[in-house]
This record gives structure tokens, C-alpha cells and sequence, in this order.
């Protein structure tokens, strides 16, 4: 599969910031909360009438204090498994309220993400193959990249749930991967898509592979415009809707900052000092480079 370190960082999604969920971490500000999913109707086969039967009992007799099943679940005391609604309900409750500790969160997304996996990657697919009709930029983007003799299309852009935090990533082997469970809606996927066309554009014109042994500044260069022409910064979106060419000093600072992170994740790189400065060292001529886009002006 798709290597981790060629995966984009997920630290630059803009987070939805919901005022009483304040108190979780602010890396999962931006996961899908799938609330419904707690009331999934019971399974109504006769092979599982009779696990239907308890859950419901379970449900109207009187719940189990917390305190019993912290005793029960030494480990991580505040997670319960996902067996009952009412064991999804009390940890969608303290998830919620910010009451789950961080282990107890990480379980919560981590099977969440197992659970709807399917959902998730049905989602994610439909968003997909509606993009690659409908929307402009990557339209565009596929055009020229089938332009130079690439073809992305459903066969190489998947769907996965990603279980590194991670949003998607490019490989010049396997294609694009999109982390369903990370993109609940079609604008999110449209950005991390077009973001992953620009590296599948350069790899194609550029021959920059971004395999872990790459020059790190061709990395960075690649980066900055992944970030600078796909939606991200919203300076693409900007240019189709008003066909104006601005560059607001907003756009460079998302970029750079969106560059340094993904740079300072590669194995080859020391950390934030160095991704700064490779970032700086090709920022001049990476970020006025906007092919394919420039051709459109000239
Ligand atoms: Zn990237």
C-alpha cells in the first residue's frame, strides 16, 4: 500500500469547531462525529433476534453505574466496547461532554473509523466519482495530467480508512489514496484530491517520485504547489469562481505553513527547523510556479 511518509499531514485541515466541544483535543475537531450512528436500528434476522432481545433489555432494565464499569474495563476505564447502544451511547456522551480521557478517545475514533469503514468508503467513492465529472479543478487537473500521458481515474484513486491521522497521499506506483474516514464532505475531498493531482502532475513532469530517499527540496517545491493550486488555501477556488489572478498574503502563509508540515514529516527530514528552511530555500520560484495553471494566463 500507499507508504506513510508519503501521506499528507492532516495538521492543516481546517478545523469545525463545534462551541461545546471545546474540551477535546484540537485534532479531532475536523473527524465526523457520526452521531446517528448510535441509533442504528437493532438487527432485526432471526440469528440475531435473540442478541437484539438483551441489547433492548439491557436498554430499559436500569444501566450499570460508570463505576461498575470502570471495574470491569481496567485498561482504559472510560471506553467501553461498542457491544450495546447503551455502551455507544455512554461513550458518545463522554466523548461529547469531554469527559473521556485520551486513550479513551483514541479507542473511541479508532472504532468509530472500524465500524463505519464501510459507510465511510461508499461515501467517499460517491464524492470521488461525482468530482472527477463535475468538479473544475480536478477536471482540469486530470486533463493535464492525461495531458503528459498519466491516467488517474476510479481504478487508482482509492478510498481507505487511514488510521494515521493522516488526510490522503500520492504514490507514483499505486495512484492517490483519500482517507474516507477524515473526509466526511465533498469540498474535503475535493481538496486533499486536488492537492494529490498537483504531486501526480509533477511526478509526471517533473519526475519528482517522493519516495523516502528524495531530494527534500524537491519535496518541499512539490508541496508548496500542491498546496498553493489545489483548494486548500482557497486560491484555486478563487480563480474559477472570479477568474482573478490574487495572491493575498492569507495564501502564502497557509501554504507555507501547510509545506513546512508536510516536509518535517518525511523520514529524511530533522524536524520543523530544517523542513523551515528547505521550504524557504526553493519558496521563491516554487510558489510563482503555478503549472498548469499559468498556461490558462499567458
Ligand atoms: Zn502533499
Amino acid at each position: 500500500m500507499v507508504n506513510a511518509d508519503l501521506i499528507e499531514a492532516s495538521q492543516g485541515s481546517k478545523p469545525q469547531i463545534q462551541p461545546h466541544f471545546r474540551s477535546r483535543p484540537a485534532y479531532q475537531y475536523s473527524r465526523p462525529m457520526r452521531p446517528h450512528l448510535l441509533y442504528r436500528p437493532f438487527p432485526t434476522s432471526s440469528a440475531s433476534q435473540a442478541s437484539a432481545t438483551s441489547i433492548q433489555q439491557q436498554a430499559t432494565s436500569r444501566p450499570p453505574s460508570i463505576s461498575q464499569n470502570v471495574a470491569s474495563t481496567k485498561e482504559t476505564p472510560d471506553f467501553l466496547p461498542s457491544t450495546s447502544t447503551y455502551n455507544r451511547f455512554l461513550n458518545f456522551y463522554r466523548m461529547a461532554t469531554g469527559s473521556m480521557s485520551e486513550a479513551g478517545q483514541k479507542q473511541y475514533w479508532a472504532d468509530a473509523d472500524s465500524r463505519y469503514s464501510k459507510i465511510d468508503c461508499e461515501r467517499c467513492e460517491s464524492h470521488r466519482d461525482y468530482l472527477l465529472k463535475y468538479s473544475p479543478i480536478v477536471r482540469y487537473m486530470s486533463d493535464n495530467i492525461a495531458k503528459l500521458g498519466g491516467v488517474l481515474d476510479q481504478n487508482n484513486i482509492r478510498c481507505r480508512t487511514c488510521s494515521t491521522g493522516q488526510l490522503g497521499g500520492f504514490d507514483a506506483k499505486y495512484g492517490i489514496m483519500l482517507c474516507a474516514n477524515w473526509l466526511d464532505t465533498r469540498n474535503k475531498v475535493e481538496d486533499v484530491l486536488s492537492h494529490e493531482m498537483v504531486h501526480a502532475y509533477d511526478h509526471m513532469r517533473f519526475d519528482t517520485s517522493l519516495g523516502p530517499d528524495e531530494d527534500l527540496r524537491k519535496v518541499a517545491c512539490s508541496e508548496i504547489r500542491a498546496s498553493n493550486l489545489s483548494g486548500e488555501c482557497r486560491w484555486a477556488n478563487e480563480f474559477f469562481r472570479n477568474k482573478v489572478f490574487k495572491i493575498s498574503r492569507h495564501q502564502e502563509e497557509c501554504v507555507k505553513r501547510r509545506a513546512v508540515i508536510s516536509v518535517s514529516m518525511r523520514p529524511s527530514c530533522d524536524g520543523k527547523d530544517q523542513a523551515e528552511k528547505v521550504v524557504d530555500s526553493v519558496w521563491d520560484s516554487c510558489f510563482a510556479d503555478t503549472r498548469p495553471f499559468d498556461e490558462v494566463f499567458r
